[in-house]
């Protein structure tokens, strides 16, 4: 079972690992996680400082020297996506794994009260920016022997909630993309899967439930089996699939 999962301590030796929103929450967990397991990890965010003490901890923990590319994908275009991807290919000739963890909670209203500013930035860094590095970074993942894409859903990607408006909205759509991309790579060396967190202690969650009590939610740490099964070898046979981390 998944979530049970125990990596071999360098489950990820080798493995060229991209990390969205690697500079908080359950990114920065996974970021750290990786490297521990051996992967060169490359921490994308918004926050270069969050993203420069997540590398200086991989630094302090023995792990691989990581690459750092700051990016506000709410702004970012397909040639940001496009340059991102060379630089990646001109620097470790592939990429082995793509966990898209970073996204926007937006604001939680009535449907009737939704604004349109907000619906397009949470449908642009939670779908369209996939979208567009997704695909830029197809060629790199072809030339991996194993590569793996993971995608972050929700429980309101798979059934539609009362207020949670743009953001349930492209969480379905998250696990669509997810979806499609996995039924065209069947059969070659990309699988593609998705992760639903379930409540975790950060950022994210207490903005949505700020009366709740945090000690009584699960850690990023607790989610990391989930996280390290998908993106070793050992999930090479698995596609398509939408997985729960607890
Ligand atoms: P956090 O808000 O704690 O962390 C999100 C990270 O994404 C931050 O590092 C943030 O950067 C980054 N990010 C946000 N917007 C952008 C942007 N425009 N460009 C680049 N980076 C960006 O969220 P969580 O760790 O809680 O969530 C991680 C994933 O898990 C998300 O996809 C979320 O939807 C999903 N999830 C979380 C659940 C939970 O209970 N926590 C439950 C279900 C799903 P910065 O540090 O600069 O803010």
């Amino acid at each position: 079972e998944h979530q049970n999962y125990q990596a071999p301590e360098q489950a990820l030796a080798n493995k060229i690992i991209l990390v969205t929103g690697a500079g908080d929450g359950i990114g920065r967990e996974a970021a750290l996680t990786y490297a521990k397991h051996g992967a060169t990890v490359i921490l994308l965010g918004r926050t270069v400082a969050k993203l420069e003490a997540v590398y200086d901890e991989i630094l302090a923990a023995g792990g691989a020297e990581p690459a750092i590319i700051p990016l506000d994908m709410k702004g970012a275009t397909e040639s940001h996506y496009r340059d991102m991807a060379a630089t990646i290919v001109d620097q470790f000739g592939r990429l082995d794994g793509l966990l898209h963890n970073a996204s926007l909670l937006g604001v939680l209203s009535p449907f009737g009260h939704l604004d349109l500013p907000t619906w397009n930035d949470v449908m642009q860094v939670n779908v369209t920016a996939q979208f567009m590095m997704t695909k830029a970074l197809l060629p790199a993942l072809l030339n991996s022997e194993a590569a793996s894409v993971i995608f972050t859903s929700s429980g309101v990607g798979r059934k539609g909630r009362a207020h949670w408006g743009p953001y349930a909205v492209s969480k379905f759509a998250t696990e669509g993309m997810a979806q499609v991309i996995a039924d065209e790579y069947e059969n070659t060396s990309l699988r593609v899967n998705v992760i639903n967190p379930g409540g975790t202690r950060t950022k994210m969650r207490a903005k949505a439930y700020p009366a709740e009590d945090a000690n009584k939610l699960k850690t990023p740490a607790d989610l990391m089996p989930t996280y390290l099964y998908l993106m070793s070898d050992d999930s090479k046979a698995l596609t398509g699939a939408s997985l729960d981390a607890q």
